[in-house]
Formats: structure tokens, C-alpha cells, sequence
């Protein structure tokens, strides 16, 4: 496997660009939250989920209530 094992994934772009994580929502992502879960990634691995204004609360939410949150990054453009 050629999989990075540590480091941070790349931005999950679609055709539509970057688009909410959260089910069935189709909005235009305005933040990463970049999250590690100890059990199955090394401490330097970053995941992504996507979040619009709507849903950075329960997102973000669930993310820290299993303390896998690490990072909240405001998307550009
Ligand atoms: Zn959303």
C-alpha cells in the first residue's frame, strides 16, 4: 500500500468543490475540522470533515465529544 500512513489527507474536492460532510447536505464547506482517531491513526495523521455554517456545530460536536477534534481551519475562497 502506498496510502500515507501519517500526515494530513488531502482536501476530499469534489466536482463541486469542497462540500459539507455532514449527511445528505450539499452546502459549500467554510471550515476543516481535522480530526485523529488514536485507535487507528498514527498522532500525526489529519483527516478532513467538511462543514458549512449550518452544521459546524454538531459536526464539530461529535468530533470532540470522542476526542478525535484536532484542528478547526477556516477554508478559503
Ligand atoms: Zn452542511
Amino acid at each position: 500500500m502506498t496510502d500515507a500512513l501519517e500526515g494530513v489527507d488531502p482536501l476530499p474536492a469534489g466536482p463541486d468543490g469542497l462540500i459539507c460532510s455532514a449527511k445528505g447536505c450539499r452546502a459549500e464547506a467554510k471550515l476543516d475540522l481535522r480530526w485523529n482517531n488514536p485507535k487507528i491513526h498514527t498522532p500525526s495523521r489529519r483527516k478532513h470533515w467538511l462543514a458549512c455554517a449550518e452544521h459546524q456545530e454538531s459536526l464539530s460536536a461529535f468530533l470532540s465529544a470522542r476526542g478525535f477534534l484536532c484542528e478547526v481551519v477556516p477554508l478559503e475562497g
